[in-house]
C-alpha cells in the first residue's frame, strides 16, 4: 500500500522510518519533510498545512493511508477534508484538536469533567490579568491560548516578569494565540510525557516518556519544543500509570465524546507528578517531539498495522509489542535556540555516528544545500540510541553525539539522568 506522512520534523523521520518497515508498505511519501527524511522516502514538495494541495496528491497517488504528525495541519481540518473524500487519514479532526489548540477549551475541559489539573483563570484582556497576579503568589505560569510550537509558555518568577509577560502576550507576542490567555499555579515535581493511540472510548497505551522542554542542564533557562526525551520513564511506574488512565486518559475520551468531538488519533498528556499528585499541564493531539523519536526504537511490532486496526474498528486487536530495552534521544540544536539562530552550516558525523548500529540520528531541521547537508532550523537532529540500561543508552547516545559536528552545534548533556537516579535509587 502507499502511504503519506504529513510533517518536516524529527517526529516524522522517526514515524515514517518506522512505517517504512511495515511489510505492507510498498511506497512511502512525507510532505514535506527533511533531508533525513528524503533518504527513506518520496519527497512530497507541499507544505504540511496546505491542505487542499495534500488532498489533491493524496486523491491522484491513491494514497491508502495518511498519518498526520504535527498540531497545525490537524487543527486546520485537514482530517475532515480527508473523510470527505474518502481517503483514510489517522488524526483528530478539527473539532477534537481544540483540545491542544485552546489551552483555555483544554482548562475549561478538564474543569468540567474533574481531570486534574493546576488552578487557573483565563484572561482576555491586560487589566483584568494584571490585577489577578498581584494577588498571585510567584512563581506564576502565563500561558498563550493558541498553538506557539511550545514557546508560549512562559514561568514568571518574580512580579514584574508576571506583569510584563501579560503586557507582551496582550501586545501580540504571538500574534492571534496569545489575545486570550490562561494563568495557573506552578506545580512543582517530574514531568512526563503519556501517550496513547485512541478511537471513542478505548485507547492503546504507547510507552512512557520523559521529555526536557528547558534548553539548558538542571532544567535551566527558556522553554524549547523539547531537547531530548528517554523511553520508558522509570517515574511511570505501573501504580501511576493506573492512575492516569483512570483519572486522566479514558476521563478524557469520555468527556470529549460527550462534547461531540470524538477523539481518533495521538493523544498526549504533559503531565506534572509532584506534591500534587498527577496533574495534566497540557494535551497534545499528536505524539510528542522529541518522545516520537525513542518511542518508535523501541516498537517492534507493525505501526501501520496497528493504525489500520484502529480505523478498521479493531482497536481490542492492537497489542503493541515493545522492546524491554531503553532508548535515548538527545536534540542537537542550532546556537541561540529557542530564540534567534542562523541557518545553513554543514553538518558532518552522521554517518561514523551511525556505525554503531544501536544508534539512529534522526534529521529535524535539515536541508541539502549545494549537495551538502545543513541545518535549517532551531531543533536540527535528535540522535537515539538503546541499550539494555538507560546508563548504558546514556553512554553510547552521547558518544555518537560527541562524533556530529556543525558549527554552534548546542545540546544538553543530562538527558537521562533523572530516569537513571531514580532506577539507582
Ligand atoms: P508543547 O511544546 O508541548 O506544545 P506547550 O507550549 O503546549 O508545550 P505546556 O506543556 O502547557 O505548553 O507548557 C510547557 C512547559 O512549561 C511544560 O512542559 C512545563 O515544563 C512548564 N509548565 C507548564 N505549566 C506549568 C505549571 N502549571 N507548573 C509548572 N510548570 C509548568
Amino acid at each position: 500500500m502507499k502511504v503519506l506522512v504529513v510533517g518536516n520534523g524529527g517526529r516524522e523521520h522517526a514515524l515514517a522510518w518506522k512505517i517504512k518497515q511495515s511489510p505492507v508498505v510498498d511506497r512511502l511519501y512525507v510532505a514535506r519533510g527533511n533531508a533525513g527524511i528524503w533518504q527513506i522516502a518520496e519527497k512530497v514538495d507541499i507544505s504540511p498545512t496546505d491542505i487542499p494541495a495534500l488532498v489533491k496528491f493524496a486523491k491522484e497517488e491513491k494514497i491508502d493511508l495518511t498519518v498526520v504528525g504535527p498540531e497545525q495541519p490537524l487543527s486546520e481540518g485537514i482530517v475532515d477534508v480527508f473523510e470527505e473524500e474518502n481517503l483514510k487519514i489517522f488524526g483528530h479532526r478539527k473539532s477534537s484538536a481544540i483540545l491542544e489548540a485552546s489551552k483555555v477549551f483544554a482548562k475549561n475541559f478538564m474543569k468540567k469533567y474533574g481531570i486534574p489539573t493546576a488552578f487557573y483563570e483565563t484572561f482576555d484582556n491586560e487589566k483584568d490579568a494584571i490585577d489577578f497576579v498581584k494577588k498571585q503568589q510567584m512563581p506564576i505560569v502565563i500561558k498563550a491560548d493558541g498553538l506557539a510550537a511550545g514557546k508560549g509558555v512562559i514561568i514568571a518568577n518574580t512580579l514584574d516578569e508576571a506583569i510584563q509577560t501579560i503586557k507582551d502576550m496582550f501586545r501580540g507576542k504571538f500574534g492571534e494565540a496569545s489575545k486570550r490567555i490562561v494563568i495557573e499555579e506552578f506545580l512543582d515535581g517530574e514531568e512526563a510525557s503519556y501517550i496513547a493511540m485512541v478511537k471513542g472510548e478505548k485507547l492503546v497505551p504507547m510507552a512512557t516518556s520523559q521529555d526536557h522542554k528547558r534548553v539548558f542542564d538542571g532544567d535551566k533557562g527558556p522553554n524549547t519544543g523539547g531537547m531530548g526525551a528517554y523511553s520508558p520513564a522509570p517515574i511511570v511506574d505501573e501504580k501511576i500509570e493506573q492512575e492516569i488512565l483512570e483519572k486522566i486518559m479514558y476521563p478524557t475520551l469520555k468527556g470529549m465524546k460527550k462534547e461531540g468531538r470524538e477523539l481518533c488519533g495521538f493523544l498526549y498528556a504533559g503531565l506534572m507528578i509532584g506534591s500534587k499528585g498527577i496533574n495534566v499541564l497540557e494535551f497534545n493531539v499528536r505524539m510528542g517531539d522529541p518522545e516520537t523519536q525513542p518511542i518508535m526504537r523501541r516498537l517492534e511490532s507493525d505501526l501501520v498495522q496497528h493504525i489500520l486496526d484502529i480505523l478498521d474498528g479493531n482497536i481490542d486487536k492492537v497489542k503493541p509489542k515493545w522492546s524491554n530495552k531503553y532508548s535515548i534521544g538527545v536534540v542537537m540544536a542550532s546556537k541561540g535556540y529557542p530564540g534567534k539562530y542562523e541557518k545553513g552550516f554543514e553538518i558532518t558525523g552522521i554517518e561514523e555516528a551511525e556505525k554503531d548500529p544501536d544508534i539512529v540520528v534522526f534529521h529535524s531541521g535539515t536541508d541539502i544545500k549545494d549537495g551538502k547537508l545543513v541545518t535549517n532550523g532551531g531543533r536540527v537532529l535528535t540522535v537515539t540510541a538503546v541499550a539494555e540500561t538507560l546508563k548504558k543508552a546514556k553512554e553510547k547516545v552521547y558518544k555518537a553525539v560527541e562524533k556530529i559536528h556543525f558549527k554552534g552545534a548546542h545540546y544538553r548533556k543530562d538527558i537521562g539522568d533523572k530516569g537513571i537516579k531514580r532506577l539507582e535509587n
